[in-house]
């Protein structure tokens, strides 16, 4: 029995993990629960799944809660406390990050010290604190395993390869739905165009990111966290199909790779199964139908935001915290029709550019970069 804890479980990545658990449920337990403010769907998940605790970031909601399931014995909990609790919860074995924005880091760096592995979705953890993280899970004993779909197709291409140099990483990329526009196309896309990604259905955050290319930019630096290279070695591919989901070439110029149709539950259940694989009720491939897969090179002079993911990748320090959190605004307001799509990277780029380096940044540090961007930016932007 696998006891697990999720952090943001009312959304995609989320609720998709408690498919798999309801699937699976004489091997795994859900001992942890929370979310931002979806208390109907998260109340609705207490009541089926009778956890030990929840949380709920927002803390009046935490309060409406704690009266709607008296009933039930479970401890409710609020605010960023909440989710530490959440994340270092004595009975869960596992933590499953699939909350989104870098307020993920806190509660995983507490899920580290308390020797819980970590089945990974929340990439901003790893873009903006991956110097910490890393180590620390080193030093812990803990496991950090991928659940982005690209990263766990790299996972699963290192099997039984641990001795080997990686001499390339090939990040695959759908290319989103602006694939092969214009900046002057750009120009005039609307919030919905930007939220209709062809293959895969995500939260709100990172179809945008997926939009932007932004989320390719992350995944890049998620990688070279992940798998201890530098950025020369990581290379995005786009492959408007997703059927190949990333892969890895050795010294000798072989190249082994994870293919399968897009469904994200299935990296989410080998994260929870590793390294065993089990059954899982996804549509197989079926190369007679698919007949073909092509290829193509990023557009990075149009899609700035991967662009931009190397350059502050390869600063290192703060930067990619400063492009993380000016992102995290950008899309925030993009998603409110305050601003236009090419206006996320101009914000981006005025954050790095307006930015003095810190190396090294502790996990306060970064926070508190988060806070000084977020004010910087509302002096221009609001
Ligand atoms: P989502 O918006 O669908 O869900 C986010 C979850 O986090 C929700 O449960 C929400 O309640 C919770 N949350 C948000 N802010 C919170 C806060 N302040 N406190 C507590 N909980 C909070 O997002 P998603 O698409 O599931 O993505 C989650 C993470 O996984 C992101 O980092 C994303 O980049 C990554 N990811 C997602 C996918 C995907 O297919 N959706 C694929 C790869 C990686
Ligand atoms: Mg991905």
């Amino acid at each position: 029995m696998k006891n697990i804890a999720i952090l943001g479980s009312t959304g995609s990545i989320g609720t998709q993990t408690i498919e798999v658990v309801r699937q699976y449920s004489e091997d795994f337990r859900i001992v942890a629960l929370s979310c931002n403010s979806n208390i109907d769907l998260l109340e609705k998940q207490v009541r089926e799944f009778k956890p030990l605790l929840c949380a709920v970031y927002d803390e009046d909601k935490a309060k409406e809660l704690e009266l709607k399931i008296k009933d039930v014995p479970c401890k409710v909990v609020g605010g960023m406390e909440g989710l530490l609790e959440v994340a270092a919860i004595k009975e869960s074995d596992i933590l499953v990050t699939a909350i989104v924005g870098m307020i993920g880091v806190m509660p995983t760096v507490t899920a580290i010290e308390s020797k819980k592995d970590i089945a990974l979705a929340n990439k901003e953890t790893l873009v903006t604190a991956g110097h910490i993280i890393i180590p620390m899970a080193d030093a812990y004993g803990v496991k950090i395993l991928p659940v982005d779909s690209e990263h766990s197709a790299i996972f699963q291409s290192l099997n039984g390869e641990r001795h080997n140099e990686i001499s390339k990483i090939l990040l695959t990329c759908s290319g989103g739905p602006f694939r092969g526009y214009t900046k002057d196309q750009l120009k005039n896309v609307t919030r919905d165009d930007a939220l209709n990604h062809p293959n895969w259905s995500m939260g709100a955050k990172i179809t945008i990111d997926s939009s932007t290319l932004v989320n390719k930019g992350l995944e890049v630096m998620e990688a070279k966290w992940l798998f201890g290279v530098t950025y020369d070695k990581v290379q995005v591919v786009v492959h408007p199909q997703s059927v190949i989901h990333s892969m890895v070439e050795y010294e000798d110029g072989a190249i082994i790779a994870e293919l399968g149709t897009p469904d994200m539950k299935l990296p989410i259940q080998y994260a929870l199964t590793y390294p065993e694989r089990r059954v899982l009720d996804t549509k197989k491939l079926d190369f007679y139908q698919l007949k073909s897969m092509t290829f193509e090179e990023p557009d990075m002079d149009t899609f700035l935001g991967l662009k931009y993911a190397y350059e502050v990748g390869n600063i290192g320090g703060s930067m990619p915290t400063v492009y993380n959190a000016a992102n995290e605004y950008a899309v925030r307001k993009f998603l409110n029709g305050e601003i236009a799509f090419l206006d996320i990277y101009d914000i981006i780029r005025d954050a790095i550019d307006s930015h003095k380096l810190i190396d090294n940044p502790g996990v306060d540090e970064i926070i508190e970069i988060e806070k000084n961007v977020y004010d910087y930016l509302d002096k221009n932007y609001k």
